[in-house]
C-alpha cells in the first residue's frame, strides 16, 4: 500500500499553499487533484483579483495559479498526483484513489481536504433544457477551453461570480440582455455591479427566473418580480430570447469526505451550508484531519490560501516538523485572515464563524 507523511486532496489555491507550507517545514506530502491540472478555480478566473497586494491584488487568477503549481512541481518534498480523484476515506485512515480507471489505496498520516465547492442550482419548468448551465461551467468553456456558450446568455444572480462572468462574456463578444437577482439588492462588490452596469447590461433586482422555453435546446426565457414573500408579482413577467441561461446562485463545500471521516458537522448558511467543526488550527474533530478553503466555508482565494498555509503548518506540526518556526508562522497568518475578514465585506464570513464556534464547544 502507498503511504505519505501528508495527503492533500484538492490542488486549488488552499491545497497549493498548504502543500507548499507543509513541505516547507520539511513534510514530506502528496497533493492529488481530479483535473489534468492544479490551480483549481484559479486556472479559469481572467480577471485581475480584488484585495490588497499581499493577496495578490491586480494579478490575475490563472497567472496566480501558473506561479503557485511551478513551485509546487519544483519541490523536491511534494509528489503531484493529476487526474485522481479521491473517492473514500476509510476507517482505518486509508483513502481511496481512482487514476485513469485504476484504483489505488494510499495511508496517509494526516490529511489536509481541500476540496473546494459545487455549484447550487434553481428548479423550474424546464431547467433540464440544454443551454443551461452554471457559471462555473461558462467560465470553464470560455476561459479554459475558449468555446463560446451561445450567443444571447441571461444571467441569473448579481453576486460577484455572476457580475464577473457576464463582464467576461461581453468581452467575449456575446450579448447579456440582463442579470436577474432575487435578493432586492446586488451583492457583487459595487466596482464590478457598476462596470457592468456601464456596459448596458440591466440588473433586475426582486426577479427570478419562472420558465425556460425550448424544443430542442433553450430559446427564451420567462421572468417576474417577486414579493417580500418571495412570490412572483402577476403582471410583472417579461420574456427574454436567449440561447443561454446561466445561473450563479451560490457555491456548496464539497464536503463528502468529511462525512465518510466522522468529522463533526455544522449547518452555518452563512458559509455555504454544512461545514466541519474545526479548531483555530482547522484541525477537524477528527485527529490529524485538516480543512482549508471553500470546503471550509464559502469565502474567497486569498483567505483560501492563507487557510492553506495554516492547515499545512498545522498537519506537519502535529508530525513533528517545523516545532521551532510554527508558532511565528502560525501567528503571521492568523493576523492575515482577520485582517482579510475585517469590515463589512467580512460581516457574513465572521458572523458565520461565531455560530460554527458555538458547535466547536458542544464537539469537545
Ligand atoms: C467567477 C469567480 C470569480 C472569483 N474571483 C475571485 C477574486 O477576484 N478574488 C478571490 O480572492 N476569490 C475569487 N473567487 C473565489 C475563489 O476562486 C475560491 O474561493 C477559491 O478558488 C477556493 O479555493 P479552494 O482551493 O478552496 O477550492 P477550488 O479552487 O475549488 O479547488 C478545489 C480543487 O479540488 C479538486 N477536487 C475536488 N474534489 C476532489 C477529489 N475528490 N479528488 C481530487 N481532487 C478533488 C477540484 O478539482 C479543484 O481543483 C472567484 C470565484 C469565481 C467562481
Amino acid at each position: 500500500m502507498d503511504k505519505t507523511e501528508i495527503l492533500i486532496i484538492g490542488s486549488g489555491p488552499a491545497g497549493l499553499k498548504a502543500s507548499l507550507s507543509a513541505a516547507g517545514q520539511g513534510a514530506e506530502v502528496t497533493l492529488v487533484e481530479r483535473d489534468p491540472f492544479l490551480g483549481g478555480q484559479l486556472v479559469k478566473q481572467t480577471h485581475m483579483f480584488f484585495g490588497s497586494k499581499e493577496h495578490y491584488a491586480s494579478e490575475r487568477g490563472y497567472k496566480i495559479a501558473e506561479n503557485l503549481s511551478r513551485e509546487v512541481k519544483e519541490h523536491p518534498g511534494i509528489r503531484v498526483l493529476c487526474d485522481t480523484t479521491a473517492l473514500g476515506y476509510y476507517e482505518d485512515g486509508i483513502v481511496s484513489l481512482e487514476s485513469g480507471g485504476r484504483f489505488t489505496v494510499i495511508k496517509p498520516q494526516a490529511l489536509i481536504i481541500a476540496t473546494g465547492a459545487q455549484e447550487n442550482t434553481l428548479m423550474f419548468p424546464n431547467c433540464d433544457l440544454p443551454g443551461i448551465y452554471g457559471a462555473g461551467a461558462v467560465q470553464t468553456l470560455m476561459n479554459v477551453h475558449g468555446i463560446l456558450p451561445g450567443k444571447r446568455v441571461a444571467m441569473i444572480g448579481a453576486g460577484n461570480i455572476g457580475v464577473i462572468v457576464s463582464y467576461q462574456l461581453l468581452q467575449a463578444g456575446v450579448e447579456v440582455p440582463a442579470i436577474i437577482e432575487a435578493q432586492p439588492r446586488i451583492g457583487a462588490y459595487h466596482v464590478h455591479a457598476s462596470r457592468v452596469r456601464r456596459m448596458g447590461i440591466p440588473i433586475y433586482t426582486s426577479h427570478t427566473v419562472l420558465t425556460a422555453h425550448g424544443r430542442e435546446s433553450l430559446e427564451k426565457v420567462t421572468i417576474s418580480q417577486i414579493g417580500p414573500d418571495w412570490q412572483p408579482v402577476a403582471g410583472t413577467e417579461k420574456e427574454l430570447a436567449v440561447d443561454v441561461l446561466c445561473i450563479s446562485v451560490g457555491l456548496t463545500p464539497l464536503t463528502e469526505l468529511l462525512f465518510q471521516a466522522g468529522c463533526s458537522m455544522a449547518y452555518i448558511p452563512e458559509l455555504g451550508g454544512h461545514i466541519s467543526v474545526r479548531s483555530d488550527t482547522l484541525e477537524t474533530t477528527v485527529p490529524n484531519i485538516f480543512v482549508c478553503g471553500d470546503v471550509g466555508g464559502i469565502e474567497e482565494a486569498s483567505s483560501a490560501m492563507v487557510e492553506g498555509s495554516i492547515a499545512g503548518l498545522s498537519a506537519a506540526l502535529n508530525l513533528g516538523f517545523g516545532v521551532d518556526s510554527y508558532a511565528g508562522k502560525l501567528a503571521a497568518a492568523r493576523r492575515e485572515l482577520d485582517d482579510l475578514r475585517r469590515g463589512p465585506v467580512g460581516e457574513k464570513i465572521r458572523s458565520g464563524l461565531e455560530r460554527l464556534s458555538s458547535f466547536r464547544e458542544v464537539a469537545q
